[in-house]
């Protein structure tokens, strides 16, 4: 009998997934297959921390299809021409995935689409990574919002995300499975960068994982959101962006367990978090190329310093700030950041170091175990004030006061700077003011001098205005 192919992406999961919902009904044999595709031209290649989490989240995913007696098919190669083989070998009469919505994505999606409708297949594409599709929320003139909070207020008005759909309880395989590659040789695991850190300690991929997570910050941790959510040093957030990410979880489960409960102010801010995530792939489906290109075109002749020690000393987490320095610890430890330090880190590497968003966002993309094409983009962008929906220009971050503001009593730089960890909590942001002794001039000063930083950074900002 012929098969129904199940094409999983970033959609790693067995519940609430469209994609293999639609397989399961056709009720064909089900065969479930990845593509490690790093050939076709335009698709972006995962960073080392993203390709280790990877690694874990295929891993699981083929040990849950085991137990529905079922198997991941692991292919690599450019999408096309394996889905090619794939449907000969299992002799398919339909393919299903979730949609992508980045241009090249998407555009590899309609070709197979095409092709194989040609030849009378089923090829169908379903939503199953967001809450709203990009083309829901749109403006009366029918253009789409570039304001996050219009458009978040006319997803809010449309009809709510539906029912989940539940995993299923088996699996029907074909009488003769495709050839598989083995997650060893797809080497994920083998790049130096992701060795080096932490990653296998703080972090467990996968679908039982992401659903444990999200259980346990309902529970513990939604009703206080509100006010923990900016406080790096405490576990104020879900930590849920790596398991969304690679969708082992997918945001209508999150949605319906954080509204089950009923509505608070810490649950409206919780979805609002979620609706930043729809906005950014909103963007990302209707812009050409945001990790790219300046979503404000006046940005194009912003004067970027050409600054390749002062990018170095970020990267390591030597810039003498340290709420800085201790997010670039944080993320080369354990691949992620929290948000407050995000855009702490962005702001000062955009306007205290003046280098071009472009950098960063590629160095995220590399060391971020949630490395998001929407998300990443839109950040970097909203930071550096180049995004239609940005931070005003001359909201330059004092990276002391946004330590002493959102860090209190240093227990976040103490744990990424052991070096400070002996300053009184009245230094511990502005080291350059305690004896040196205190901090065994294992240090740096700052790299800058706010003030001179922040001047210098305006005066940029003001160069643009007036070309424009
Ligand atoms: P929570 O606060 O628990 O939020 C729940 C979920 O909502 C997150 O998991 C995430 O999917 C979404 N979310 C939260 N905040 C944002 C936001 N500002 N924008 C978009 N979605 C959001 N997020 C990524 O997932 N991948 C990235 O590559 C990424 N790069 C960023 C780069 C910069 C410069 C900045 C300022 C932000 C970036 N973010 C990115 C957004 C945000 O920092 C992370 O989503 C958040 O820190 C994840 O932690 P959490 O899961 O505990 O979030």
């Amino acid at each position: 009998m012929p098969a129904s192919i199940v094409w999983f992406r970033n959609d790693l999961r067995l519940a609430d997934n469209p994609a293999l919902t639609a397989a399961l009904r056709s009720g064909r044999p089900v065969v479930p297959l990845y593509i490690l595709d790093e050939e076709t031209p335009g698709l972006r290649a995962a960073g080392a921390a993203s390709r280790w989490w990877l690694h874990g989240s295929l891993h699981m995913l083929a040990a849950s299809l085991a137990k529905l007696g079922s198997r991941l098919i692991l292919r690599r190669g450019p999408a096309r021409r394996v889905i090619e083989e794939i449907v000969g070998e299992a002799d398919a009469a339909a393919l299903y995935w979730n949609r992508a919505y980045d241009r090249s994505g998407m555009a590899r999606d309609g070709e197979i689409k095409q092709t194989l409708e040609r030849r009378g297949l089923v090829a169908e594409g379903l939503k199953g990574n967001l809450l709203f599709e990009p083309w829901q929320a749109r403006k009366p003139d029918d253009t789409p919002y570039k304001v996050f909070t219009a458009f978040w207020r006319a997803c809010r008005a449309l009809p709510p995300p539906g029912p989940l759909l539940p995993a299923p309880a088996r699996l029907p395989g074909p009488a003769h499975w495709p050839r598989s590659d083995a997650l060893d040789a797809l080497c994920l695991r083998s790049s130096a960068a992701a060795d080096k850190s932490d990653l296998g300690s703080v972090w467990a991929p996968g679908e039982a994982s992401a659903i444990a997570r999200l259980a346990t910050f309902v529970d513990d941790g939604l009703d206080r959101y509100r006010l923990t959510r900016d406080l790096p040093g405490t576990a104020g957030t879900s930590r849920l962006s790596p398991h969304l990410a690679f969708g082992e979880i997918g945001p209508r489960q999150a949605w319906r367990a954080a509204t089950a409960a009923g509505l608070s102010a810490s649950t409206e801010k919780f979805l609002a978090e979620l609706g930043w995530r729809e906005f950014a792939y909103s963007l990302l489906f209707h812009l050409e190329d945001p990790s790219g290109q300046n979503m404000r075109s006046e940005f194009d002749s912003f004067p970027w310093a050409p600054g390749s020690a002062s990018l170095d000393a970020w990267r390591e987490g030597r810039t003498g700030y340290p709420i800085v320095d201790a997010g670039m610890r944080e993320l080369a430890a354990t691949g992620w950041m929290h948000n407050r330090v995000r855009m702490i880190v962005a702001s000062f590497l955009t306007k205290h170091l003046l280098v071009d968003w472009r950098q960063g966002e590629r160095w995220f993309w590399e060391s971020l175990v949630d490395a998001d094409p929407a998300n990443n983009a839109v950040g970097w962008q909203w930071v550096a004030g180049s995004a239609a929906d940005a931070q005003p220009y001359f909201r330059v971050f004092n990276p002391v006061l946004q330590g002493e503001k959102f860090d209190p009593r240093g227990g976040y730089v103490r744990r990424w700077l052991p070096e400070l960890a002996s300053l009184p909590d009245d230094a511990v942001h502005r080291p350059w003011t305690a004896p040196r002794p205190l901090y065994v001039d294992r240090y740096p000063p700052p790299i800058v001098d706010h003030a001179a930083a922040r001047q210098r950074a305006l005066e940029a900002f003001r160069s643009l205005k007036r070309s424009a």
